[in-house]
């Protein structure tokens, strides 16, 4: 018998904090989340594993990034507002990111003022903080909802569809079986093949253009970005594609 054994990574909700989102470049609701490593058979953890560190998503743009729960004052099962949100999870927001605050304020009024150095590095930023996301996907056999769909209409081709033909051409035999097969078996590949694309245009694109439109790039500094996430070996330097992303910021 084959036995599916080894580790995975567990993850538990702990509740909300407020904390700055450099993605919607402001300050949001953020889910945190405990994340451990747990031996498994069969993909079936038992408990949540030994302590691997704590992650917060944003709950604007869902955006996920690595936290240090320790510079929260408590992390709480519910708010009634942001503002209450922030006084109770992070009282000393504006002192620890003062001048991440102070930066974005400098954005808001004048990007353009901003020295060479600092727009490279800043438009930089949000293709660093979603290169892992890209990784992960890349790696992963994920479906979505169109893959899900052509299995669907696969096994509706394999079943009824010999079915139907063998009905109207008796003589089809074993070739009707085939065809139908090498249909639904392409229909499935070509679903996956593209899944990928529309992850880059769904989850990825979107947020990216968020990110970069208050720094008003230029296609030079676009191109330099892209080239560089390329030259560090990250794929989403290869798999993005640039006009995509130009035609999200204008
Ligand atoms: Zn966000």
């Amino acid at each position: 018998m084959f036995i599916i054994w080894g580790k995975k990574y567990v993850y538990r909700k702990i509740g909300f904090v407020a904390d700055f989102c450099p993605i919607c470049r402001t300050v949001h609701a953020f889910v945190v989340k405990r994340v451990g490593l747990a031996g498994h058979l069969y993909y079936i953890s038992a408990g949540e594993g030994e302590l691997a560190g704590f992650e917060r998503t944003c709950e604007s743009c869902a955006t996920t990034f690595v936290t240090d729960t320790d510079k929260y004052r408590e992390i709480v099962k519910k708010s009634p507002s942001l503002a209450d949100l922030r006084t109770q999870t992070f009282p000393d927001l504006d002192v620890v990111m003062h001048d991440r605050l102070a930066l974005e304020a400098r954005i808001a009024k004048a990007p353009m003022l901003l020295s060479r150095d600092e727009r490279n590095a800043l438009i930089l930023g949000p293709f660093m903080l979603l290169a892992q996301k890209v990784e992960k996907r890349y790696a992963s056999t994920d479906l979505d909802k169109e893959v899900g769909l052509a299995l669907v209409a696969a096994l509706v081709l394999m079943t009824a569809g010999p079915a139907a033909s063998l009905a109207l051409f008796p003589d089809g035999g074993p070739a009707v079986m085939l065809g139908f097969m090498v249909l639904a078996l392409a229909l499935v590949a070509w679903q996956m093949m593209v899944a990928k694309r529309r992850f880059m245009t769904r989850k990825v694109v979107p947020l990216l253009a968020k990110a970069l439109r208050p720094l008003k790039p230029s296609d030079n500094e676009l191109q330099a970005a892209l080239a560089q996430m390329r030259q560090a070996g990250h794929k989403i330097g290869i798999k993005l594609k640039l006009p995509e992303l130009q035609a999200q910021l204008h």
